[in-house]
């Protein structure tokens, strides 16, 4: 690790400035509202480019034991886990064509995952995969995604390029309908949503967009019959072209160097600049991980886990970036838990951050030879304010002659696009093509987006409840009032660095909770008071990140400078912790959500037992 200088307080004061100057100057009175769904503009936005449109089918009229909604790895995930409880009929519906989701629907060149792939591609062990890279192609994580499905016999029942629209709860059959919009109507007794929560591309609303007359798209439906080439490049279709691309978030980062090699000409138009940190990626060989060692995967994801939580190991196996930089706060955590001196917590941490950030800043002086695109590239918030990025060919890229940085944070990013390409400053750039990094909506997949109309016991609309009482689960899993539905994601749930990791503990809960039922012949619906003791210890111990947020940058972390962190509330004390917590309270209370039913028998097929419960009715 860089050894880095502790900077005095005067440049502490100078960087709080300067950060408060900067965010100033990106803020935009619309905030959100800037952003325009890509469903909303023309059909070629969101079309699906790898499925070769929807094959004609009849619409399903059937019975299964589970229904997923989402085939990304949450939903891969919790059919796996089911499956392993002896669950026969799972049904996964998709909007894609395959499994893979984020994997499935990003196939952008330079595409891979920025997490270490042994820790996070799941069930490895299970599999027998060894990834022959630190940093895996977004290729082989889509295959790994599909295998995974094709060993659990996934694809059997699955729905592809098909969008679950209403869950509907029968009451006297005690079974949820399930309508999709392919006029599909089929029953299962239990729903797992798996909806995730950056899948819909967001475009900003700029003014003379559908007037380009060049070639456009969003990163992740890339246009390889124009483009030519692949995920590797090769993208003959681009020579002598001007490309330009919109967005320096992680997409951006690894979509410029590859743009810059076969490009005729890249203009990149920049609002935020990112943190660009070292990469270091290569080829590892199965013993340099311990691979073929039962369980040496969970072994890994679990230390991986648990260092970027801040929680003790003995070694850091994975040893990169993210865990560097997780281990500036390891040294704070400690002394903060024990002394609770918030006060004196911040003030570490704003020097660590601080120390972070120069670093930062140092390599884009030491990578990029003109002082002035250096100047522009630097990053001027505090280092968890955007999510930190990883490479070692962009800051590179702006040293080649067909490479110009554009600096758009004085105009608040582009300001109109013409028939001939964008205009900046006054200034119009002239393009053949335009390609939008410009991220995903927030909140607006699954249930919480409105798209997913659940109706349980009594016509009650959940989304209806929530609104008018905030969003009530007892582990973010289940709800009083929608019996059977199991929810996956970060809402009152944990959230964390290695996402799959989390889902994959997600997918074990909601298996044990349904081989539980089903051994039991029970409903699984929280009592109120669950909830309200669940609600009641996220309100308790819940960090106050406003504080931190309001001074941010804007962005989807804080509601584009609204100053609350996006998104619902997870569990405060990590994903580690949880997982323990929920492990104990599987053994221990899970009784507490199963209630009897009152339809005679369930539709699905009886269940193996796998589970010991304490029945508390
Ligand atoms: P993103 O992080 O939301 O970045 C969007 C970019 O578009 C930002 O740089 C934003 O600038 C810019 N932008 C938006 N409107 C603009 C305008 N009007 N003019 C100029 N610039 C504009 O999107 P993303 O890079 O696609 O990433 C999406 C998510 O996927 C993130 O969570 C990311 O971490 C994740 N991801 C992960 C990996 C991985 O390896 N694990 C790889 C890629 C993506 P501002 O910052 O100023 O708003």
């Amino acid at each position: 690790m860089t050894t880095r200088q502790d900077p005095s307080p005067q440049e502490l004061a100078r960087l709080r400035e300067r950060y408060r100057q900067e965010r100033e100057r990106r803020i935009r009175p619309d905030g959100a509202s800037q952003y325009r769904g890509a469903d909303a503009a023309s059909g070629h936005w969101a079309a699906d480019p790898w499925a070769g449109g929807p094959a004609e089918r009849e619409p399903v009229r059937d019975t299964v034991d589970v229904a997923v909604v989402g085939g990304g790895f949450g939903g891969i995930l919790a059919g796996a886990r089911l499956r392993g409880q002896g669950v026969e009929r799972v049904r996964i519906v998709d909007k894609g064509g395959d499994f893979g989701g984020t994997w499935y629907w990003n196939r952008y060149p330079g595409v891979h995952c920025d997490i270490e792939s042994h820790v996070y591609l799941p069930m490895l062990d299970e599999t027998g995969y060894v990834p022959e890279w630190k940093y895996a192609p977004g290729e082989e994580i889509r295959r790994h995604a599909v295998r995974i499905a094709e060993r659990f016999g996934l694809h059997d029942e699955a729905l592809f390029s098909t969008e679950v629209t209403s869950l509907t709860w029968d009451e006297d059959a005690e079974v949820w309908i399930v309508a999709t919009d392919r006029g599909d109507a089929f029953r299962a007794t239990y729903v797992v949503t798996a909806t995730g929560t950056l899948s819909e591309p967001k475009l900003p609303a700029l003014p003379g967009v559908e007037t380009f007359a060049g070639h456009t798209f969003h990163t992740s439906r890339w246009d390889y019959a124009y483009t030519g080439g692949g995920p590797d490049g090769g993208m003959t279709g681009l020579a002598g072209k001007r490309v330009g691309v919109v967005g320096t978030g992680a997409t951006g980062v690894q979509v410029v160097p590859m743009l810059a090699e076969d490009a005729g000409h890249v203009y990149v138009f920049q609002r935020t600049p990112s943190t660009v940190d070292v990469r270091g990626n290569r080829r590892t060989a199965a013993e340099d991980v311990g691979a073929g060692r039962d369980g040496w995967a969970r072994e890994r994801r679990e230390n991986f886990l648990r260092v970027v939580s801040g929680e003790p190991v003995e070694q850091d196996l994975v040893a990169d970036r993210w865990t560097q930089s997780a281990a500036l706060l390891e040294k704070l955590l400690p002394s903060f838990r024990r002394q609770g001196d918030r006060g004196a917590f911040e003030a570490a941490y704003e020097v660590a951050d601080a120390a972070k950030m120069n670093e930062i800043r140092a390599r884009v002086e030491q990578a990029v030879a003109d002082p002035d695109t250096a100047e522009k590239l630097k990053p001027w918030y505090r280092y968890a304010c955007k999510r930190p990025t990883f490479s070692d060919l962009y800051y590179p890229a702006f040293n080649r002659d067909n490479v110009t940085l554009v600096d758009t944070a004085d105009t608040h990013g582009i300001e109109r696009v013409t028939a001939s390409g964008v205009v900046v400053g006054g200034q119009e750039y002239a393009l053949d093509c335009l390609v939008f990094a410009t991220g995903f909506s927030v909140g607006v997949s699954g249930i919480l987006s409105g798209r997913l109309a659940v109706q349980g016991r009594g016509g009650a609309q959940l989304l209806h409840l929530w609104a008018a009482q905030g969003p009530r689960t007892l582990h973010g899993f289940t709800s009083h009032g929608f019996p059977n539905l199991l929810q996956m994601g970060s809402l009152q749930n944990a959230a964390g660095v290695n996402f799959t990791h989390v889902l994959d503990e997600q997918a074990v809960h909601a298996a044990a909770l349904v081989a539980a039922a089903e051994a039991e012949g029970a409903l699984i619906e929280p009592p109120r008071e669950a909830e309200d003791d669940w609600l009641a210890l996220l309100a308790k111990e819940g960090p106050d990140h406003e504080w931190f947020h309001a001074e941010c940058t804007p962005g989807y972390y804080n509601r584009e400078g609204k100053g609350r962190p996006n998104g619902p509330s997870a569990y405060p004390h990590g994903a580690v912790a949880f997982h323990e917590l929920l492990r104990r309270w599987r053994e221990e209370s899970l009784g507490q959500v199963l209630r009897p039913r009152t339809s005679p028998s369930a539709p699905g097929t009886p269940l193996t037992p796998q589970v010991r419960v304490r029945r508390t009715w």
